[in-house]
């Protein structure tokens, strides 16, 4: 059957956080005919795989940690029965469900034509799509969004057993029931995002990183090396210096075992360990772009060398003209509210005439949260970040260690430390970096943002009254 035809003035391919906020705001704000593609479902990965179903059991993993710490706080609470993760799953599902059902009402609002189905460049301006009845649209668009997101990466293939039994991030939110004992194979935040919310279910979590702390890329040294200290005191065992020979299963069990080397700088490498007895062994070592085998590299897309990142410049322009790129597909600062900025912007700079010509996203001093336990906020360069561009002797640093007045009913061991740092620079000492590390860092961050983006200097900070009792009043009163 001939494919049916389309026309439309804008194309966006990927209905996740940065294809929406270009598409909506090009038909809702300049009446532009724009269409959007999706395979999956629409909000991608953040609304069903990423931060929205994480926050959801981040929650439900605070209240678990609070049931626990209201005893000191002279509550006599009884937990009758463990959290019930059936039901609670069934409750995230539902709520998933029903942002999926607002997004598409969404579209419906704006006039933005959705089809749902697979897309793939034919040419600069034409693109198929394959649609869910098994036919497929044949699409020619002035101009094509390509912001397809990404999957995570799966294990190395020499690694016996992995590809056949590891889980993803992705299959972290099909977990049916709680389970006893998981291993976590990764460094990032993910993968350090899902160790903290299991041990806080009471979940035995081995996290096994490639060299000796988590968080490595992208953080200060004090964030990494707190949090891995800190998620050693509160019991996830950490492997250092790990590599994962093979995965096997019991197939009686439906348990898994899992045979790695180990080591520290002081023992040296431990050969043969074993771990047994494992109920789900997760995967988390990154994520790669969708951007393979959808007609990129035919019509002339580049990628950034030896990645599947497409090259895009500060205006989301790729090398070949009315095709554009964002999101996790261009491999900067992977967030979602990065991809939905920049998706806006586009959308201004592409349809609101002269006025907006120059409209783009400032990937500067974008801030950062990780939903560990304790959170972490990040905004700026990391220490040896600022000394490398500003010469050590330029660069004064102010840190700040101490224990959350939450804590001043609990006993030593439930006490989480928190610690701040800033990085300042030049004579003025302009805070080119803030990193902070305890409770409350997720929401007390991006207020420090807006005044690091305005260029705050340590002055500033410290013109600012503290508000007390709080944590976040150390980083106003830091000598
Ligand atoms: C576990 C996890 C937790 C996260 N937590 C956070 C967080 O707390 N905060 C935060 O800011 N970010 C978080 N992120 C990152 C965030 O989800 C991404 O940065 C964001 O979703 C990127 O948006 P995007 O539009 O580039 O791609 P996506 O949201 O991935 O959307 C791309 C869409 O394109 C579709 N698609 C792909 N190929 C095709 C095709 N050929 N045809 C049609 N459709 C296609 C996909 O199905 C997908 O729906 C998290 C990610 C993960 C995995």
């Amino acid at each position: 059957m001939a494919p049916i035809t389309k026309e439309t003035d804008f194309l966006v391919i990927g209905g996740g956080s940065g294809g929406l906020g270009a598409a909506r705001m090009a038909a809702s704000q300049f009446g532009v005919k724009a269409m959007i593609v999706e395979a999956q479902r629409l909000g991608g990965t953040c609304v069903n795989v990423g931060c929205v179903p994480k926050k959801v059991t981040f929650n439900a993993a605070t209240i678990a940690e609070t049931i626990h710490q209201a005893r000191d706080y002279g509550f006599s609470l009884q937990e009758t029965a463990p959290f019930d993760w059936p039901t609670f799953k069934k409750k995230r599902d539902a709520y998933i469900e029903r942002l999926n059902g607002i997004y598409e009402r969404n579209l419906n609002k704006d006039s933005v034509e959705y089809l749902h189905g697979w897309a793939k460049l034919k040419s600069r301006s034409e693109v198929e799509v394959s649609l869910d009845d098994g036919t497929t649209a044949l699409v020619r668009a002035k101009k094509i969004l390509v912001a397809v997101g990404g999957k995570p990466s799966p294990p190395p293939a020499d690694i016996e057993g992995a590809s056949e039994y590891a889980m993803n991030s992705d299959d972290f939110f099909d977990i049916e029931k709680l389970p006893e004992r998981v291993a976590i194979v990764g460094a990032g935040y993910i993968a350090v995002e899902f160790a903290g919310m299991f041990k806080s279910f009471g979940v035995d979590v081995h996290l096994f990183l490639r060299y000796d702390n988590a968080l490595r890329k992208g953080f200060d040294p004090m964030i990494s090396e707190s949090l891995t200290k800190e998620y050693e005191r509160i019991g996830i065992k950490v492997h250092r210096f790990s590599e994962q020979q093979k995965l096997a299963k019991d197939e009686k069990t439906g348990k898994f075992t899992l045979h790695f080397s180990e080591g520290t700088a002081e023992e040296g490498k431990k050969e043969g360990q074993v771990l047994e007895g494992i109920d789900h062994v997760i995967w988390a070592i990154g994520r790669t772009a969708l951007t393979r085998d959808i007609g990129l590299e035919e019509v002339g897309v580049e990628f950034i060398d030896g990645t599947d990142y497409i090259k895009a410049d500060d205006f989301q322009n790729t090398n070949v003209r009315d095709i554009y790129a964002l999101g996790d597909v261009v491999g900067k600062a992977e967030l979602t509210p990065v991809a939905i900025a920049a998706g806006r912007k586009l959308a201004y700079r592409l349809f609101g005439g002269e006025k907006f010509k120059d409209t783009r996203l400032d990937y500067e001093n974008i801030p950062s949260v990780v939903f560990s336990h304790p959170t972490i906020g990040s905004i700026g360069m990391s220490q040896p970040e600022a000394e490398e561009k500003y010469g050590k002797e330029n660069v004064k640093i102010y840190q700040s260690s101490f224990v959350n007045m939450w804590y001043a009913m609990m006993t030593s061991e439930d006490k989480a430390p928190t610690k701040y740092k800033l990085v300042c620079a030049g004579p003025e000492e302009k805070v080119v970096g803030l990193h902070i590390f305890g409770m409350g860092s997720d929401e007390i961050l991006q207020g420090f943002g807006v005044a690091i983006k305005m260029g705050a200097t340590k002055k500033d900070f410290d013109s600012c009254v503290a508000i007390h009792p709080t944590a976040s009043e150390e980083l106003v009163t830091m000598r």
